[in-house]
């Protein structure tokens, strides 16, 4: 910080004016998306890691838009949140998360837990609960084949409406589950206090685990928090089977990762179910 001269300053303030002026562009279309068509899902399957088989599926969402061509989620997401656009976007997440495994299982495929990413703006909707039970009564879908995805700082924040409404989601049968789990707070009361399944050990902790050793303790740390709380343990962003051995020998049971499948279109995924049928 050697120059905060005048010339600085009017580099910033374009660069916030150009930044702005992305964001409203975005915002402007992201408004017209759901209604245009333009989102997609890919899935990216869980796998049990001593058996390989697929136990279950992350719904990731995709926008492909004229102009913008394949937007990022971390990039348009933050947009869709500060417009409050994920509201609509994030319900139909859920609807066609669910459409898409009814079809699956009509073709015959196993019918597997589906886990659909919540944003804070959505748990923060006093309906929340309501909204997903119409929409499991309103397509017959089995709400033990629903996972929730929230965030530790999701859950803490204002933190008792969201347990009720998590509570009431659980006592219909759909699961919990913490996302990036490590990553967020340090208090882990809430471990004690809230309705949850699963807790999913975030890839910074898991990347390259087999040859930094400062990291092992903290994932065996989890692995132990997660059974003393009777739940389940998933590791996201396996990519090396080194990592993937060092995770069978702490005790994970659940793995994610491009070493084991990438996201892939519903296609892809119908396909690779069903050549796990045929084994
Ligand atoms: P996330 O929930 O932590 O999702 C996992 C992300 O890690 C995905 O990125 C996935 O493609 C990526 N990933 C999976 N395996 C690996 C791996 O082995 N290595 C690496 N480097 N990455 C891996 P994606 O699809 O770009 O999504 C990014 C984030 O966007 C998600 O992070 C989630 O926070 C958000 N997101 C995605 N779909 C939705 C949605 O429907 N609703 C909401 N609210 N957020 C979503
Ligand atoms: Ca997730
Ligand atoms: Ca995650
Ligand atoms: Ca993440």
């Amino acid at each position: 910080a050697k120059n905060h001269g005048k010339g600085h300053l009017a580099e910033f303030n374009a660069q916030l004016g150009a930044d702005s002026l992305r964001r409203m562009a975005m915002e402007r279309k992201l408004k017209e998306a759901v209604r245009r068509d333009e989102f997609f899902l890919n899935f990216q399957p869980q796998f049990d890691l001593a058996s390989r088989r697929i136990v279950g599926v992350e719904v990731l969402l995709r926008w492909q838009n004229e102009e913008l061509g394949l937007v990022p989620p971390g990039q348009f997401i933050p947009v869709a949140e500060q417009s409050r656009i994920i509201l609509d976007i994030g319900h139909w997440v859920l609807e066609q998360a669910m459409v898409q495994n009814l079809a699956w299982a009509r073709a015959g495929l196993p019918m597997l837990p589906m886990a659909v990413n919540l944003s804070a703006l959505q748990v923060h909707q006093h309906d929340l609960d309501e909204q997903i039970a119409s929409l499991l009564r309103q397509h017959a879908y089995p709400a033990d084949r629903l996972e929730l995805e929230l965030t530790e700082s999701v859950i803490m924040d204002n933190a008792i409406p969201v347990r009720r409404q998590l509570e009431q989601l659980r006592r219909s049968g759909v699961r919990i589950s913490i996302d990036d789990f490590g990553t967020g707070y340090s208090n882990l009361g809430y471990l004690s206090r809230f309705p949850l399944d699963v807790l999913k050990i975030d890839r910074s902790f898991v990347t390259d685990i087999h040859v930094r050793p400062q990291q092992q303790p903290i994932v065996q740390s989890i692995v132990q928090l997660a059974r003393a709380f009777g739940l389940q343990l998933v590791a996201e962003g396996v990519e090396r089977e080194a990592e993937l051995d060092f995770l069978a020998d702490l005790g994970v049971e659940r793995v994610q990762g491009f070493l084991l499948a990438r996201p892939m279109s519903a296609q892809q995924m119908a396909e690779l179910l069903a050549a796990q049928q045929d084994l």
